[in-house]
């Protein structure tokens, strides 16, 4: 059977993609620099390798901003609608993709990561889907 084609767009619709699966990962990430750079209590993401993925439009239409090295982390956005779009990631044969931008089903269930580093104010998915006390 042949691998579903997904496609994705920021808010402003400047900023286009496709992918194919397998993805290697989707993970909701806490850690506090995936805090910083959603504004959120946690970052979704989805990663697909380099030769999975295709930009529809919008890829000169991106920042594409990387924290100085060592560190690895950094942010791609719409220059437009200030959304979270992908960037290819600093070993170069991954691409990240917030998976809010994604509009089909990608059928792959995320995992959450980064536990021991979350907000006070967000202590576990589950609890908080569930609606169970803290
Ligand atoms: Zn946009
Ligand atoms: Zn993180």
């Amino acid at each position: 059977m042949a691998e579903k084609i997904l496609s994705g767009a920021c808010l402003c619709g400047a900023v286009t993609y496709e992918l194919t699966g397998p993805f290697d990962f989707f993970g909701f990430c806490q850690c506090s620099l995936c805090r910083k750079v959603t504004g959120g209590a946690f970052a979704t993401n989805l990663f697909v390798a380099l030769e999975r993925f295709t930009w529809a439009s919008g890829e000169d239409n991106r920042i594409d901003y990387k924290m100085p090295p060592p560190k690895k982390f950094g942010n791609a956005a719409c220059k437009t609608c200030g959304s979270r779009v992908p960037r290819v990631l600093s070993s170069g044969d991954r691409v990240l993709i917030p998976a809010g931008s994604i509009m089909e089903d990608p059928g792959i269930a995320p995992t959450l990561v980064c536990t021991e580093d979350h907000t006070e104010w967000f202590t576990g998915l589950e609890k908080a889907v569930s609606g169970e006390p803290r």
